[in-house]
């Protein structure tokens, strides 16, 4: 590596609170307090690789449905069918070890693992401070977009930082449907941005009643019909789903009535990429992490990785700007959906059944 860049990387890295330990491997130093300014965000102020006319996206919509496993996701399921015929699905996308919401959610937006996002709670603790490492939003709000969370649990609120207005939070809910009503004017005004949108209903069910009960199905069918009018309400901008990326996908699984473990049936979850800036339809079967989808949004929107990220982008899932688009809804796959769609979560069924949460 030249050392021009090493030295830059260091520099970096050494703002963002962390240090590259002798094995290479990233660790964590004194993060800074939650109410102090997070400086690789100032770094990263203002700066993009990709010109708008160049990156793959405009748009980037994030949708994380709370607790949904990916083998819960029945054929019948009309928006989920379509990702799966027109979208990118990866059948190996995992969460962190710490398969909680909050520390999920902080990877999933982050990039990075708790030991630099610090999320080491599941609860709103004021007190406890904030994220520790910039979100794709903060990044990208930072960057002059407009960031959006749409969300159904208000310990979400760790993830924006405290002295940040660049990041707009509102709390819909439980129900998914309320969330959307709030997300959509956003989504058809917004022509450049991010935003995340938070589905609850799944989780609630799946701790009330169990992962997989019929109940949990209903919730999980409910996130369905939520997501197809986003879909819809994506399809329906004046600017065209050309520049559009959708991801779905979850921040963890469950079993019985609880999750949190490092067990496959907790840290399994579904993972698509949908809309003009993605690739024609395929599936993935390399492993893929909940922090690639940080990375991958901050490669949709052409800009800089986070010094530090773990993630890496799914490059699947973006067509170069200059590509030829015959539309989103148009790509067909090339052969029927994978039979093994979250056939691993089937490997490890029966699991502990001590809550964690
Ligand atoms: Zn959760």
């Amino acid at each position: 590596m030249p050392g021009r860049l090493t030295a830059c990387l260091l520099v970096a890295a050494t703002l963002l609170g962390v240090l590259l330990s002798p094995s290479g491997s990233v660790v964590a130093q004194d993060v800074p307090a939650a109410d102090a300014p997070t400086p690789v965000v100032d770094l990263l102020a203002g700066r993009t690789i990709l010109s708008a006319p160049e990156r793959p996206a405009d748009l980037v919509v994030i949708v994380s449905i709370d607790g949904l496993r990916a083998d819960a996701i029945a054929p019948a399921l009309n928006a989920f069918a379509m990702l799966r015929r027109r979208g990118v699905s990866a059948d190996a996308a995992s969460t962190i070890r710490r398969s909680t919401t909050l520390a999920s959610h902080a990877s999933m937006l982050s990039g990075v693992d708790v030991d630099a996002h610090g999320m080491t709670w599941n609860a709103w603790r004021p007190e406890r401070g904030r994220v520790h490492f910039p979100t794709v939003l903060q990044v990208a709000a930072r960057a002059g977009l407009p960031a959006a969370m749409f969300v159904g649990k208000n310990k979400l609120r760790h993830l924006v930082a405290e002295d940040d207005p660049g990041v707009a939070f509102t709390v819909n809910g439980r129900g998914c449907g309320s969330v959307v009503d709030r997300a959509t004017p956003w989504l058809r005004d917004t022509a450049a941005g991010v935003a995340l949108l938070h589905f609850a209903g799944p989780d609630g069910a799946g701790h009330r009643r169990g992962w997989m009960s019929p109940a949990y199905q209903t919730a999980v069918a409910d996130a369905d019909a939520c997501l197809q009018r986003v879909i819809d309400d994506l399809r329906a901008r004046p600017t065209g789903l050309q520049h559009v990326l959708l991801l779905v996908t979850a921040d963890h699984g469950g079993h019985g009535r609880s999750h949190g473990t490092a067990l496959d049936v907790d840290r399994h979850i579904p993972w698509f990429a949908w809309g003009g800036a993605a690739t024609r339809a395929q599936t993935i079967t390399r492993p893929v992490s909940t922090m690639d989808t940080a990375a991958t949004v901050l490669a949709a929107l052409g800009l800089p990785q986070t010094p530090g990220i773990v993630g890496r982008p799914v490059t699947e899932a973006l067509r170069p700007r200059n590509a030829v688009v015959a539309g989103a809804g148009a790509a067909r796959p090339s052969g029927r959906p994978s039979a093994r769609r979250g056939g691993a979560l089937g490997r490890v069924a029966r699991a502990p059944t001590r809550p964690i949460q």
